[in-house]
């Protein structure tokens, strides 16, 4: 470089600074260095594990290059969802990347399933490939088991113009059936729904009803089902055989926004 800079090319010449030497990509913080100074972004330092810096071969350190940190807070990043083409401060990206509409979603239906896709398309994707598990707003559903030995049973489940996945388990071993609805999509929206869970039969007026809370994307049907915390457990041998349609459960989802 040399002679005048203009502030265009000292803005450009900035960003490109804080480019990661090893993957080219913008650095964000916390950011160190080895101990020549060269900075190293957080992804590449923990791929590097022990190993010293490929740079100049010096062993890392743990401080961290502030300056750089700083300047990092003052630049945009593109948002990395292939299609998007916005770009934010690093304050505002916290916000935009759970509500990017280009975001990727892994199929939600079955771990298996190697798709991924953006949740405009999650619910082609359960009707063509798993059309048995979609439901439709307040439908009755029954189980897809009979109670002879254990299950789990995943479904999509679409309401209110947004898409849950109900998940059940019964646990033969323990007699105890456990369901719980999570939202798809940006967490603190899950905390906008609750949901019923009805079972009645005919013959008899009785019916159970019981209301619960939405779980948020990060949150495992495993750990609820193990907290009882949730989530709807009923036991077998005491409830749930009344209201048994043969050997299947007849049961109600009903998905409200909370008042
Ligand atoms: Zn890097
Ligand atoms: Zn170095
Ligand atoms: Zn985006
Ligand atoms: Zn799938």
């Amino acid at each position: 470089m040399g002679g005048t800079f203009c502030p265009q090319d000292l803005a450009t010449g900035l960003i490109r600074m804080l480019e990661c030497r090893l993957c080219r990509k913008l650095m964000k913080p916390p950011i160190i260095q080895c101990k020549s100074g060269h900075s190293i972004c957080r992804t590449c330092d923990l791929q590097l594990g022990l190993d010293p810096c490929p740079i100049c071969r010096q062993k890392k350190t743990d401080v961290r290059n502030l300056l750089a940190e700083e300047m990092c807070q003052k630049i945009l990043y593109p948002c990395m969802n292939t299609g998007c083409s916005e770009s934010f401060m690093l304050i505002d990206m916290l916000h935009h990347e759970p509500n990017c509409k280009f975001r990727m979603f892994d199929c939600p239906i079955n771990n298996l399933c190697l798709w991924k896709g953006m949740v405009c398309n999650i619910l082609k994707h359960a009707e063509t490939a798993h059309g048995t598990n979609v439901w439709h707003e307040d439908s009755c559903r029954t189980t897809g088991n009979d109670f002879s030995e254990s299950f789990v049973e995943t479904s999509l489940v679409s309401s209110l113009g947004e898409l849950f996945i109900w998940n059940c388990e019964f646990s033969l071993e323990n007699r105890k059936f456990s369901g719980a609805l999570k939202y798809i999509g940006p967490k603190e929206n899950a905390s906008k729904f609750t949901y019923t869970f009805k079972l009645s039969k005919n013959e008899n007026n009785q019916a159970v009803k019981m209301k619960n809370v939405v779980l948020s994307e990060n949150e495992s049907f495993g750990d609820v089902f193990r907290k009882m915390n949730n989530c709807i457990t009923l036991d077998y041998n005491t409830l749930l055989r009344r209201f048994m349609n043969g050997t299947r459960l007849n049961y109600k989802l009903c998905v409200k926004i909370c008042s």
